[in-house]
């Protein structure tokens, strides 16, 4: 990615979009609002799943992340930012990175479902692990193993089996917040935007699996459902889906986010720039 293309992936700007608030550290308050990182998934060479009628995954995620970019910024309660915000194709190691980086409080990956009966439909909630199966054990032991990593060989005061166990816990306590935020999608959602029957579901997904950030992949509707395609391709039931998403935000923040620690510092905004 080019500087200039992740200085305004950071800030969320599209090509022609203005900039609402300055992002910079002298506008930043002592404690700054929580950051939101968005991910539209998908992009450039990948268009994600496809509608009968073309309709490409990518594009929808896309309008769905710069609906929910606006609806987050009207609260005035969080500072916003989204991995793309052109069609432009992006690693999910990148994705995570970018949020990692920018030390985001929370991170939603917006996708489309594609799934292989035509007639299921609505929004699932995957989290990177949930329900005990032989596919969760796996996935948190490669979890686990990420510890290492997370943590860094020369945590100050500590020894390196302590730096461990303190990364380890850290990782449950993101999981807890991700299934807790996974929840208050589904309540914001009920009643308004369709849920498959299980909505809440875990999987080992690549862009799920930092420890340090809270994180949740929402699958917003299926494209291979005629339905919930007309539903996804309209900017109305978008702006319905920003709107409870922004509701299961701000539930979770005054909830279930985990409290700022002392010791943490945030970024400095110098880097935030675009020019
Ligand atoms: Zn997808």
């Amino acid at each position: 990615m080019k500087r200039r293309d992740f200085g305004q992936a950071l800030l969320g700007l599209g090509a022609g979009m203005a900039i609402s608030r300055p992002l910079v550290a002298e506008a930043l308050p002592a404690h700054p609002l929580p950051l939101v990182m968005l991910d539209p998934g998908h992009g450039g060479h990948d268009p994600g799943a496809m509608a009968p009628d073309g309709t490409e995954e990518k594009t929808i995620t896309l309008s769905a992340g710069f609906a929910l970019h606006k609806a987050l910024l009207a609260t005035g309660r969080y500072r916003v930012a989204m991995t793309r915000t052109h069609d432009q194709f992006i690693a999910l190691e990148q994705r995570v990175a970018i949020a990692v980086g920018a030390k985001a409080d929370l991170f939603i990956a917006l996708h489309c479902d594609h799934l292989p009966e035509a007639d299921l439909r609505g929004a699932s909630i995957f989290t990177l692990s949930s329900n005990a199966s032989d596919g969760l054990a796996a996935s948190i032991a490669a979890d686990e193993n990420q510890a290492d990593n997370f943590a860094g060989p020369n945590m100050p005061g500590v020894t390196p089996q302590v730096a461990n166990v303190l990364a380890s816990l850290e990782t449950r306590a993101m999981r807890i917040s991700s299934a807790n935020f996974a929840h208050d999608i589904r309540s914001s959602f009920k009643g308004v935007v369709p849920l498959l029957p299980d909505p809440l579901r875990s999987a080992d997904f690549a862009v799920l699996r930092d420890p340090s950030v809270p994180s949740t992949l929402l699958e917003m509707g299926c494209l291979t459902n005629p339905l919930d395609e007309k539903l996804l391709r309209s900017p109305k039931h978008r702006k319905e889906l920003a709107d409870r998403l922004t509701a299961a935000i701000d539930l979770y923040f005054d909830n279930h986010a985990p409290s700022p620690k002392p010791h943490e510092s945030r970024p400095h905004k110098a880097s935030w720039r675009t020019s």
